[in-house]
């Protein structure tokens, strides 16, 4: 029902000649059995959006401003990630969460926009180990959840990702029965705001360290949908057998 997907978070890394690394990924995916995305830095979206025009590789954004237009330096809105080629967008990953101040409300605001901007809104949540060690992960979870999800969303236009911040680049992976719990967590709350039909619709990532020799584990555990997938998503050799594993799962 749900078609799983892997996607790339290339964060602040790549320059031009980084998509020929989207070329590679093409030639080895000409039919996926499973939704690919790629989410380049900013300066790249318009020509990675045209290297991959025509092929199963669609492009992303990193973040958003939850404005349309308007006085803000630096910042880019939806509908200009739209307009250069991407069809989602990542909101609230704890690197942006952490680095720049950014809070639920602000990630609900920004996912709202992404919607009004008709781009796909891909909403990280996830617990620190100090929030896991003391046993509040599911309150973490719950409370990210209620914040940072608009009332816009639906099984096309969102995606969560569960990404623990301890597991973010640091090769750590949480077990299977960490990670299923998680994600059977926010199946049940994703069913319960917005139905049956709806919540059982939308994919759920996980997300920290999945590389090409974990990525099997990650994808038995159930309501695992896919991953976002960082470092081992900047180069094709790497992001590859990811997505072989995901399109072998069931
Ligand atoms: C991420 O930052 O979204 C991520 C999952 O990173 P990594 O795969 O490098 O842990």
């Amino acid at each position: 029902m749900r078609r799983k997907l892997a996607a790339g978070n290339w964060k602040m890394n790549g320059l031009t000649d980084s998509l020929d690394e989207l070329r590679s990924l093409a030639r080895a995916h000409p039919d996926p059995a499973v939704d690919i995305l790629v989410c380049p830095p900013a300066t790249l979206i318009s020509q990675a959006a045209q290297v991959c025009a025509g092929l199963p590789v669609a492009i992303g954004g990193q973040d958003c401003h939850t404005e349309r237009t308007g006085a803000h330096t630096g910042d880019l809105s939806a509908e200009m990630l739209k307009d250069s080629g991407a069809c989602a967008v990542i909101l609230g990953h704890s690197e942006r969460r952490e680095d720049h101040g950014e809070t639920s409300d602000m990630v609900r605001a920004k996912a709202r926009a992404a919607h009004a901007a008709g781009l796909m809104a891909v909403i990280c949540l996830g617990e620190s180990l100090a929030q896991r060690d003391a046993a509040n992960t599911l309150d973490i979870i719950a409370a990210q959840m209620s914040l940072s999800i608009p009332d816009t969303s639906t099984a096309e236009n969102l995606v969560i990702a569960y990404e623990p911040i301890w597991a973010i680049g640091t090769g750590k992976l949480p077990d299977a029965a960490q990670i299923g719990e998680v994600h059977d967590f926010i199946r049940t709350r994703l069913e319960r705001r917005f139905g049956p039909g709806a919540g059982r619709g939308m994919r759920i990532l996980y997300g920290g360290s999945v590389k090409p020799n974990n990525a099997d584990q990650v994808f038995r555990v159930p309501n695992v949908d896919g991953a976002l997938v960082g470092g081992a998503s900047l180069r094709a050799e790497d992001f590859s057998p990811i997505i072989k594993a995901l399109s072998q799962t069931g």
